[in-house]
């Protein structure tokens, strides 16, 4: 494969494609909601946190109603952890929000701004290389490059990076390369465009070439090589694994019991039906009755529901939903992690969307 190892971008063809690229995004930019408050480190961090992992098409409507429930890092850190997951819920990955509500805390307790300088900001939980960048880039004008996946893609096809770009040597490379690009004025204009421009032209499959504004300076499409860039390790197909749980949606009059996730960990905080793996391949009866057996309660009835079935990024999860009814509560046998509400109330908790699923298989068949 022809590839080129370029080190040192030409001082040319960095003001060419700065003023390319820039040209571009003026013309093309993406309304977004959190490109309203350019100058706002908080309102730039809370944006960058939620679009990890996240289409920016789902985190829209959960940053309005975010940031008009927490509009700046005092009142984010004066809020309950409880109120900060329950406007996190549906957006998953909920130790994102757990740690952005720790780090306001923390400089509330330490009587401190949110910094804009992406030094200050990595110090803080939740923050590494890229997220410090964007947010100090676009803050605070901060000439520094932020490279994640979309801007690797887009500068391995653009200069022919052979190296794996999820390796730390081809991370570092990219980085540097991107650094060298990136302008002294409107640096934040700069990292957005790149965002932008990975998700609309120099997208993962079928990029636009033909129209694109940097196909002139562009290795890979000069030399036919866009289909093959970037490289990305060595992508073995892995098997994911699926887990077998039992889950309950118990009964007592109007009221059902739930219990409390402990922090850290899968959905950390979040409220849920109580649950066993399955293991050995027991019986999901079997399974059942050791639950009622755990909490200590003994059912009037009790039936077998639906499988909710949920994808995590590792493994799948089968829900095996029962449901029952108990005519006498053991609460001083259960601990304080779990209690019983109505439904009404359950509403109102933050609850994952696999248990939301739960719920909702539980009272349709019932
Ligand atoms: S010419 Fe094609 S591969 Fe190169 S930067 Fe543009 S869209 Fe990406």
């Amino acid at each position: 494969m022809a590839t080129s190892t370029i080190e040192h971008i030409p001082s040319r063809l960095q003001a060419v494609i700065r003023r390319k690229l820039l040209r571009w995004y003026d013309r093309h930019k993406r309304d977004l909601p959190w490109r309203r408050h350019s100058h706002n480190p908080y309102a730039q961090w809370v944006a960058e946190i939620m679009l990890q992992q996240t289409r920016v098409d789902t985190v829209i409507p959960y940053y309005k109603r975010f940031l008009a429930r927490f509009p700046n890092a005092a009142s984010l850190a004066r809020g309950r952890q409880e109120t900060v997951l329950k406007h996190w819920e549906g957006l998953g990955y909920y130790r994102r929000a757990l740690l952005l509500h720790k780090a306001c805390r923390q400089l509330y307790t330490q009587k401190k701004n949110v910094p804009s300088v992406a030094a200050e900001l990595k110090a803080l939980p939740g923050i590494g290389d890229y997220t410090a960048a964007a947010i100090a880039s676009i803050s605070n004008n901060e000439s520094i490059a932020a490279v994640d996946g979309n801007v690797a893609r887009v500068l391995a096809r653009l200069f022919g990076v052979k190296l794996d770009v999820l390796s730390t040597q081809g991370k570092s490379h990219l980085t540097r390369l991107a650094n060298q690009l990136i302008p002294v004025s409107r640096p934040g204009d700069f990292n957005q465009a790149w965002m932008d421009f990975g998700s609309e032209v120099c997208t993962p499959r079928r990029p636009a070439c033909q129209a694109c504004p940097l196909g002139g300076e562009c290795f890979a499409y000069a030399h036919g090589l866009t289909d093959i860039l970037p490289v990305r390790g060595a992508t073995k197909a892995k098997k994911v694994p699926v887990v077998q749980v039992v889950v309950g949606v118990i009964a007592h009059g109007q009221h059902i019991l739930v219990r409390r996730r402990p922090v850290g960990g899968l959905w950390g905080g979040l409220w849920e039906f109580p649950n066993l793996e399955i293991t050995n391949g027991r019986r999901k009866s079997r399974i059942m009755t050791k639950l009622f057996e755990a909490l200590s309660l003994e059912p009037d009835e009790w039936s077998a529901r639906s499988t909710v079935v949920h994808q995590l990024t590792h493994r799948l999860m089968n829900f095996h939903v029962f449901s029952g009814q108990v005519s006498h509560r053991t609460d001083q046998k259960l601990s304080d992690a779990y209690r019983w509400v109505t439904h009404k109330q359950f509403d109102k908790l933050s609850v994952s969307t696999a248990h939301r699923k739960i719920y909702d298989a539980a009272n349709e068949t019932a």
